[in-house]
């Protein structure tokens, strides 16, 4: 499933592919993908040129001129690829831009979890899952809002960070890995966190969304975690096998509805005693 690297890409090669480049046809399906708009809407995409294109965690807004825009997200298997002219197109594509040269840009979704918004880029600005969200964790993290965030909350870390609230952008995969990097427990409640852990989780955030970046940056097509896929993840989607630091078999468990992947030796929490001294001489 697509989460902030794998978006991040997606962004790129849209930018790559379209950008200044204006468009000859559009054409969507009806389907959920466009769900309360009528296909018309995103054929009036037709004879306007890509101008920009912003990601907002997992959400990517595509500015055109004239003011127009497309609001894109993912879902669980949507994603964005280029056909060359000439070239068929693939199955499940649920809408299409049509370019110049010939070429076309699709986007393909056999789940149909994904959304695709038309609309004035001023007006998909102010739609409320864009105005929900918290800051994008790619450039920089605020430790101190982190800290702040998670320190009042009763909730666990792992479902703690997938609210797009506190951090946009993360998921499944980047939370359990950056729990790992940073030897926290996914069980652990926000309030539990001292802040020295906070700064090594914000850390740990920034490495794995590196991480991800980098295994994910060709030049196309790009690939997400399939079934069966390869794994370069440390704990994600690993369970009973090996820890890669101390050979303790991952584990996974199920919170908020969603797996965490996590080492119980690696991630265990300190004993209460021993958090509370620490607590006591670094006050
Ligand atoms: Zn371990």
């Amino acid at each position: 499933m697509p989460e902030l690297p794998e978006v991040e890409i997606a962004s790129r090669q849209l930018r790559h592919w379209l950008l200044g480049k204006r468009i000859a046809r559009a054409r969507a399906e009806r389907t959920r993908v466009i769900r309360g708009q009528g296909p018309q809407r995103f054929a009036a995409l037709a004879g306007h040129a890509l101008s920009d294109i912003e990601r907002f965690g997992k959400w990517m807004l595509l500015s055109f001129d004239g003011g127009e825009g497309l609001l894109s997200h993912l879902g669980m298997t949507g994603k964005w690829i280029r056909r060359r002219p000439g070239e068929d197109a693939s199955s499940h594509v649920r809408a299409t831009v049509q370019l110049d040269d010939g070429s076309a840009i699709d986007y393909r979704d056999p789940r149909l979890f994904g959304r695709l918004v038309r609309g004035k880029t001023a007006a998909l600005r102010q739609l409320s899952p864009l105005r929900a969200l918290g800051p994008d964790p790619l450039e920089e993290i605020d430790v101190d809002r982190l800290h702040d965030l998670l320190s009042r909350t009763q909730r666990s870390l792992k479902e703690a960070l997938m609210d797009q609230r506190v951090l946009a952008g993360l998921g499944n995969i980047l939370v359990s890995e950056a729990l790992h990097r940073a030897r926290l427990d996914p069980r652990r409640r926000g309030t539990s966190l001292l802040r020295e852990e906070t700064e090594r989780l914000a850390d740990a955030i920034r490495e794995a969304i590196r991480a991800s970046l980098a295994e994910e940056d060709s030049p196309e097509p790009i690939t997400y975690v399939e079934e069966g896929g390869e794994n370069f993840f440390l704990v994600y989607d690993r369970a009973g096998q090996p820890c890669y630091t101390c050979r303790t078999p991952i584990q996974r468990l199920v919170q908020g509805g969603r797996s965490t992947f996590f080492c119980p030796f690696c991630q265990r929490t300190e004993r209460k005693g021993a958090q509370r001294r620490r607590k006591r001489a670094l006050a």
